[in-house]
Parts: C-alpha cells; structure tokens; sequence
C-alpha cells in the first residue's frame, strides 16, 4: 500500500463522525429515518418530463461553461428585478456544493481565514481546507443569532471570507434583517468577501427570506435547485455575484465540472416555473407539529426555515443519544457532525407524517429515561 500517495490535505478532512452513525446503523435495524438532509418527495412530475424530453431531443452533449443562454436569462431577470446591481451576473453550476467549492478556490489564499457560524453546514470546514484556508468558527449558541461583535472581533488582516447561511443546515435558524444586514455592511467596510449559501431560501415560515446581497452588491450567492425542487441527484445550482469574481469560478468550471449536466439545465427552466409553495406549506406544518410535540422535552432554537431541529440532548452527548436512539430504531445526527460541541443532535422532519410521529414517539421516551 502506497500510504505516501495521498496528499496532506486529505488527512486534514475527517468523515469519520457521519460514517460511524451510518456503520452504526447500517450493522442494526434503523426503521425510523429522521437523518436525512433532502425532500422526502419525488422531483414534480413537468420537470422530469422536461429532462427525458431534453434527453431525447440530444441535449446531451457538453454546455457551455456557464450555462445554457435561456436558464441564466431566466435566473438574470429574477436576480435584475430583486437587486438592480448593475454588476451582478448569473451564471449556472453543477449543484449548490460545486458553486461553494468554486467560490472558495477561487478566493482563499492558502493561510486565509474564512469566518464560519458554528454549527455548520458539514461542507464548509473541509471545502476551506482543500483551498488552504483556515476556518475560523463563530459559536452561535444557544439562539444560533449571528453576533455581530463577535463577527468584528474574528475579522483579522488575514479575512478574506465571511461564508453565512441562513435559512440554516443543521439549525433552520432564519437570521433576521438586523443580523443580515449588520453583516452585509460589516463584510463592505472591512473589504471581506460575503458569501451566502441561500439553498433554503423557499423554506422559511416565519418571516420572508432576505439577503445580505440586499445591502452589499459585492456578495456572491450560491443557490440551486436540489432542496427546493427535490433535485439532489440532477446537480443544478447556480451563482450570482460580481462579474469579475464570477469570470474566476467559470474559469475554474471550465477545468473541474466543465459544466452543470446539459440536459438538467434543460429541467431546470421548467422548475424555475414550477410553484414550490404547497411543499412549502407542508414542512412549515411538519415543523409546526415537531416543535408542538418536542417543544416540552427538548430545548429547541432556530427552526424557522429549512427542514431542520437542532435540539440539545436533554441528557449525555449528542453522541450518547443518538447511540441510545438509534438502539431504539430513530436515526438522526449527532451535532458534532456539524459543530466543534457534542450536544446537540439534528433531527430532519422531511419525512412522511407516519414517520415523524414514530420519531416523536422515541424521543419523548428518551428525554425522560436517564
Ligand atoms: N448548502 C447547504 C447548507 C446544504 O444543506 C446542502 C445540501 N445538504 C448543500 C449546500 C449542497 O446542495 P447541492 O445538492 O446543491 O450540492
């Protein structure tokens, strides 16, 4: 065995944590599934009858870099009508994970710092990593708000990149306009860039979505199709940001993805048409129901968008728990998965009805055993 083949880097990037909840599962009988980060339904029907139709009509070939002319011209006029930045431009990626790993190649010097909230989207860290960064954690418990003195007091002359996230995997914390706002200019005066994965931006419940890129034009948003249309395996993301920012990661495209899978892109102009709110409504009820049933046993923040509970373990780690769950047949995740603590765990309520209430049933034993 050739140990010496891999790259420094890759020893950097630690998996074990997810693994070890998936072997644990995978060796007993999990019937309850609450772990998993995607809609529990099927992509609507007029988008998968728009992707066979642009396979059988040969689109299947390479696409331009930066997209097909016709879904970035949609996506422009939406972001024209939202923004008016004159300098903001679209351009198409292959899924919301190939946007973030572009933007972050294309900004992070190795030594950069790159602020993240913790807890995380487990992505980031390892993303920053590849790029030769340092990741440089804000703690946001136990509300999950961004605090902005904590934001200026991480800033050094080594910040090249704040990356926020809001509506939030693994917390569904919605931010609110002062946090956003606040970190918008803050991003602005200190010539940081912002960066902000708005992937749950359909999934907020309580109040509408907003964006840092309403009061910083210079932010780069990375946003797709995957969660709010059901499309985790078609890989359709897109960015919109500064020109001379997004000519860099179309370059880098170029050489890595090449492009978003052509035909999909095709898919991607009847989704973009297609009404997402009635699944909109229904997780805002599924969440409705969770926080009612959990809310007496667990401390639960955040939950105001996305399809997420991070809920403290009411008793243990969040390891300790999730083991203890998972003996009872309920998977979900240990929050030092997405987190530098281990006392959380995340619960994913895109499930069937049926299964969220088995779900409930085992926890709300659990809370109260020990
Ligand atoms: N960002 C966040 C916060 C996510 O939760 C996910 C998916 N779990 C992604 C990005 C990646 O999504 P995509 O399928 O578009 O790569």
């Amino acid at each position: 065995m050739s140990e010496h083949w891999i790259a420094d880097r890759m020893h950097q990037i630690d998996a074990s944590g997810i693994r070890k909840v998936f072997d644990l599962a995978a060796r007993m009988n999990v019937p309850i599934n609450l772990s998993i980060g995607q809609p529990h339904f099927d992509t609507p029907e007029p988008i998968k009858q728009a992707l066979c139709q642009a396979v059988s009509d040969g689109k299947n070939a390479y696409s331009q870099t930066q997209g097909i002319a016709a879904l970035i011209e949609k996506i422009q006029a939406h972001v024209d009508e939202t923004y008016g930045h004159p300098d903001r431009k679209v351009f198409i990626s292959s899924g919301t994970s190939g946007a973030l790993m572009l933007s972050l190649s294309t900004l992070v010097n190795p030594g950069d710092e790159v602020i993240i909230f913790d807890p995380y989207f487990v992505m980031y860290k390892h993303l920053v990593t590849l790029a030769g960064g340092k990741a440089v954690l804000i703690d946001t418990y136990p509300d999950f708000r961004i605090d902005l003195d904590k934001v200026r007091d991480a800033i050094t002359p080594r910040t090249k990149v704040i990356l926020c996230n809001s509506p939030s995997n693994p917390t569904g914390y919605v931010a609110g306009e002062e946090e956003i706002r606040g970190l918008a200019e803050l991003a602005k005066e200190h010539d940081v860039a912002l960066v902000s994965d708005e992937i749950y931006r359909s999934f907020c419940y309580d109040q509408p979505f907003i964006s840092p890129a309403s009061w910083n034009d210079q932010t780069i948003v990375i946003d797709g199709f995957s969660k709010s249309h059901s499309m985790t395996g078609l890989r359709l993301g897109y960015v919109h940001g500064p020109e001379h920012v997004l000519q860099q990661m179309i370059k880098l495209q170029q050489f890595t993805f090449v492009c978003a899978p052509h035909p999909v892109q095709w898919a991607g102009l009847a989704a973009w048409d297609y009404d997402v709110s009635d699944r909109v409504e229904q997780y805002r009820c599924k969440r409705d129901f969770m926080v009612a049933e959990l809310g007496d046993d667990f401390e639960i923040a955040g939950a105001g968008g996305a399809f997420y509970l991070f809920m403290k373990s009411p008793w243990g780690t969040g390891t300790e728990f999730v083991a203890e769950a998972i003996k009872h047949g309920l998977l979900i995740i240990p929050g030092n998965v997405f987190s530098s603590r281990d006392t959380h765990i995340r619960i994913s309520y895109a499930a069937e009805d049926d299964t969220l209430q088995r779900g409930v049933e085992v926890l709300q034993k659990l809370a109260t055993v020990r």
